[in-house]
């Protein structure tokens, strides 16, 4: 027998309207995840900030938009910060407006990485389930995520399981991955490319060991990505010869697989348990070996000597010696990779499991503590 379609909430990031590529990985990981949804028939309400826009090709998905302040990011928090909710603050609000629609839900799925969504969901008869989309950032933050782990873990999927581990749960995580739009990410088959990296220029993305690796090879080193650290940046470049950094600006997912596609490898050098590393997938797409850290989300994605080589974390002689040997990486394997474990619709898929799962579950309500 089919399964029937799930009607379904979905509440965004409380940071930045989709689109405006504030919200960091979670706006593809959104966009995604609402396309391949659309494809599986089931039908969809997404409540965002003011100004958000549909995903293409998703003009049936209910779109409600929010009004507000937005939340600050739990990603440079200090381990003790505090929950802070600012006022007329948009996170409550979307809340609201994605509980007035609940009745007529199967459930409701939350992206926003916050406290308050998670504290709620015990207290209310609606499903609400949350997808964590960062490891443990903060303390209050983590313990939020296992008290809710306590009550019901079927509520919580993560990324991978290297993310999941930051968090102690009664049972074995329920990892979902990540899915792209793989047909908007074009396989070149050029080996002699420049080498790439991408991602928020912050220091938790460990750009001064790519680029200190770059410099021991006399190499360049393209860099694409929001400067969300100008002193960060400035230091980085200062700390390698003039011209090995190559800075191109933020680009848009269609300008930035052409030009990844062109290198010869991607290098990723995370210094924090990064929860997936969609530049890592999105490299592979193009048909780019990727050479990362042994850290994080890239750690379990990295099949070495399929789509990659790993590296022991921060070891830069290490990292420059795995670049020279990037050609033994067959291109299309890298491609195919992502075909088999992380295209919209497995990702998709994954989710809707979870979710029937979470739904079908009976009742493991203990206190709260
Ligand atoms: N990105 C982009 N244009 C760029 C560089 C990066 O759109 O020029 C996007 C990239 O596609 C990815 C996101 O920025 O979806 C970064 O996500 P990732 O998971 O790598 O790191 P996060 O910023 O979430 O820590």
């Amino acid at each position: 027998m089919k399964d029937s379609s799930l009607r379904l909430v979905l509440i965004s990031t409380p940071i930045g309207a989709l689109g405006s590529g504030r919200g960091g990985g979670v706006e593809l990981t959104l966009r995604s995840l609402v396309q391949g949804l659309v494809g599986r028939q089931h039908q969809l309400t997404l409540v965002a900030p003011r100004g958000s826009e549909r995903p293409q090709g998703c003009d049936a998905v209910e779109l409600l938009e929010v009004d507000g302040v937005d939340q600050p990011s739990w990603q440079h928090a200090s381990e003790a910060a505090s929950v802070e909710i600012p006022r007329n603050a948009v996170l409550p609000r979307l809340l609201d407006v994605a509980l007035q629609r609940a009745d007529k839900a199967d459930a409701l799925l939350n992206f926003g990485y916050d406290w308050l969504p998670l504290w709620i969901t015990p207290h209310i008869q609606q499903p609400l389930f949350h997808l964590i989309s960062m490891g443990a950032v903060t303390t209050v933050m983590g313990e939020a995520i296992e008290a809710l782990g306590r009550w019901d873990q079927r509520r919580l999927a993560f990324h991978t399981a290297r993310q999941a581990s930051d968090f102690t749960l009664p049972n074995l995580p329920c990892v979902v991955g990540n899915g792209f739009d793989l047909q908007a990410y074009r396989f070149q088959p050029a080996e002699n490319g420049p080498l790439g990296w991408a991602g928020r220029i912050a220091p938790e993305k460990g750009l001064e060991d790519a680029a200190a690796a770059a410099a021991a090879l006399g190499d360049r080193l393209l860099v694409w990505g929001l400067r969300e650290d100008e002193v960060y940046a400035a230091a980085v470049e200062s700390a390698v010869p003039p011209g090995t950094i190559e800075w191109r600006g933020f680009l848009s997912t269609e300008d930035l697989q052409r030009d990844l596609g062109a290198c010869r490898a991607l290098i990723n050098t995370p210094k924090w348990n990064e929860a997936y590393g969609n530049v890592v997938v999105e490299a592979m797409a193009c048909g780019v070996p990727v050479i990362a850290y042994d850290r994080g989300g890239p750690g379990e994605l990295i099949v070495p000597g399929e789509n990659g080589l790993l590296v022991p974390p921060d070891d830069v002689s290490a990292l420059a010696e795995s670049i020279r040997r990037c050609g033994e990486i067959d291109r299309y394997a890298c491609r195919h990779w992502a075909e088999r474990h992380a295209s919209q619709d497995v990702f998709s898929g994954r989710v809707e499991a979870w979710i029937r799962a979470g739904l079908a579950a009976d009742g493991n309500i203990t206190a709260m503590q």
